[in-house]
């Protein structure tokens, strides 16, 4: 055996799947009695528990809560308070959660040791991807990851994404090399500030070594596939360096610049004319197979909003790649992995790991009716990690060691069977979320207010806003929100309708929407300008008839606020009359 592959720790990671899983109750006791030992003297838990450890006494009193109940604890702690009030331990940063509240970032609390927590659950990827596609250890993987500005609060503590967080640290500078995580990117160009910088970088390492690549990927698909649009964009200039030897000046980044030299050491025109010839001819479907012909998964986030994105990838993999989804994890926690990582991205299943915090579970009574937030959840109708039943649907609840204590993680999920003693679980969709790109998640209730401010504009202009519904459009890179507007006139002679007043329109909705969103248009520019499509007279009438024909009551008919496919969106797009875009980006500060 060549001394080294890295298999007895394979083995070894995989043995401990085995047990966890098996122990997956004793596992979960030992969790929550080792939080609440180490949490009982914080104000939280005090004021439910009086001091007491005992797990009986948490059951019964710790209430399930939303962010509104932590954000008062977390803005405390943020301006200079102690982190005993919520938890054992120094709360070293805050994740910023793709998740809003009132239009603000939602912030985790995290301890030092969370990272050891998440560098577990990564530990287990390259185990499990060995066993079912060999030879992963004879090349390169081509991830592109970036990483997001970091702030800090008044009192110092850093707030960053927790993916920023996992890179910056010594976890992940400092791992270990071995061949099952031979990186193209080089960690400088991953942890540079500028996403088009580093994007460029990642994109021409991933070219130079394209024969060495084994794995492509990224987070989410998104990223995935933003990073593709760019090289669409770019190859020539790509092309250019790597004929030249000579990284571009619009790199200006000294760290990612230096990191480069390595790569672009000498001119190489025999790579240059390969990469020009294939990007150069005709339709991009299947580019990725033919740039890096030795692939053997693209790995990404594909599943829950992702979905929308598998399309994109099949034309650009020529559908021959396979798409692999491997974790499900978030700010609050990281959850678990997919013990069948080729299947298809519509089949995937995540079994949850016992050991990254304490696991229950709203039942879904009515199907998929979730609680509102502020609905009251009864302590008494939480189900515990091993006790959900396959074929239910669920909301997740989790208790970390960072000072949540059963907090709705506002995701719904549904039990497709059990590895062992642990339940897998397929992603179903996030609570109320109707519209999201990138890691903007906007709910009914968001899009609403955004429109009834928006819709005032009209009002000013004697017209009114019939009817509208939304749509995410990802068929451009990035994609972009639209709305279906139907509008009328109040008045007789009143002056048309201009692309200045609709515009003006776009971009109110989008000033309206919350932080994520308007970062991702203004900052990462991830998500493209909102556009309002304007439908003839009746066209939402001629949708109504369409979904009673379809089966709705029309007792119960209601306007779907979100459209997805098929034959509603082509029949609203067949009524278009008139489409607008925002003008400009949303405001968006740090
Ligand atoms: P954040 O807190 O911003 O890291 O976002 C975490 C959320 O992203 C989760 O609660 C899920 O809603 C979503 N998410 C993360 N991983 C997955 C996955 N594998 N499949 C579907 N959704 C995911």
């Amino acid at each position: 055996m060549d001394n080294n592959k890295p298999c007895y720790k394979i083995n070894d990671a995989l043995q401990e799947l085995e047990m966890l899983a098996v122990n997956a109750k004793e596992a979960q006791q030992l969790i929550l009695t080792k939080i609440l030992e180490r949490n009982q003297a914080s104000e939280y838990l005090r004021k439910f528990m009086n001091g007491s450890t005992n797990i009986s006494t948490f059951m019964r009193n710790v209430p399930v809560v939303t962010y509104d109940v932590v954000q008062p604890y977390i803005a405390r702690i943020s301006s200079g308070e102690d982190s005993s009030i919520l938890c054992g331990e120094r709360i070293v940063e805050l994740l910023r959660s793709s998740g809003t509240s009132r239009g603000e970032p939602r912030l985790m609390p995290a301890i030092s040791e969370d990272l050891d927590r998440r560098t577990y659950l990564y530990s287990l990827l390259m185990p499990i991807m060995n066993k079912y596609v060999s030879g992963l250890d004879e090349g390169k993987a081509m991830y592109l990851l970036f990483v997001k500005a970091e702030t800090l609060t008044s009192s110092g503590i850093p707030v960053r994404s927790v993916l920023t967080s996992y890179y910056k640290s010594p976890h992940f500078l400092h791992r270990k090399h071995d061949l099952y995580n031979n990186y193209t990117s080089p960690d400088e160009v991953i942890l540079c500030p500028d996403s088009q910088q580093s994007m460029y970088c990642q994109l021409l390492c991933g070219l130079v070594e394209r024969q060495h690549v084994l794995r492509l990927g990224a987070v989410f698909a998104s990223a995935f596939l933003r990073s593709i649009s760019f090289l669409e964009r770019y190859w020539c200039d790509l092309v250019n360096d790597i004929r030249l030897g000579k990284l571009n000046s619009s790199v200006t980044d000294t760290a990612c610049r230096l990191a480069m030299v390595h790569f672009l050491a000498l001119p190489n025109p025999e790579l240059a004319d390969e990469l020009e010839e294939i990007c150069s001819c005709g339709p991009w479907r299947g580019i990725l197979g033919r740039l890096w012909p030795n692939v053997k998964y693209i790995e990404a986030v594909l599943t829950g909003t992702m979905a929308q994105y598998i399309p994109m990838l099949e034309f650009y993999s020529g559908a021959r790649i396979p798409l692999v989804c491997t974790m499900y994890a978030s700010s609050e926690s990281y959850f678990g992995v997919n013990l069948r990582p080729l299947c298809k991205p519509t089949d995937v299943s995540y079994t949850i790991l016992p050991n990254m915090a304490y696991f229950e579970f709203i039942p879904l009574e009515d199907g998929l009716r979730v609680t509102e937030d502020d609905e009251v959840v009864e302590n008494d109708k939480l189900v515990n990690l091993v006790d959900v039943k396959v074929g239910c649907y669920y909301e997740l609840v989790v208790t970390t060691f960072s000072g949540l204590y059963r907090y709705r993680v506002g995701d719904v999920l549904l039990v497709t069977g059990f590895y062992n003693c642990a339940p897998q679980f397929k992603f179903i969709c996030r609570r109320n979320v109707i519209l999201s790109i990138d890691s903007d998640k906007t709910n009914e209730e968001d899009l609403h207010n955004s429109v009834t401010r928006a819709k005032k504009i009209l009002e000013d202009r004697n017209y009114i806003l019939l009817e509208y519904t939304s749509y995410t459009d990802t068929s451009t890179v990035p994609g972009h929100y639209v709305l279906f507007w139907e509008i009328k006139s109040t008045s007789e002679g009143v002056t048309p309708l201009d692309a200045e007043l609709l515009e003006s329109c776009c971009i109110s909705v989008e000033e309206s929407l919350d932080y994520i969103y308007r970062r991702c248009r203004a900052h990462d520019k991830s998500v493209g300008p909102l556009e309002i499509r304007l439908v003839e007279a009746g066209a939402f009438d001629a949708l109504m008839d369409l979904l009673v024909s379809q089966g709705s009551s029309i007792n119960q008919y209601k306007t779907p606020r979100c459209i997805e496919s098929g034959l509603a969106l082509k029949l609203l797009n067949s009524k278009v009359i008139a489409s607008f875009f925002s003008p400009r980006d949303p405001e968006w500060t740090m």
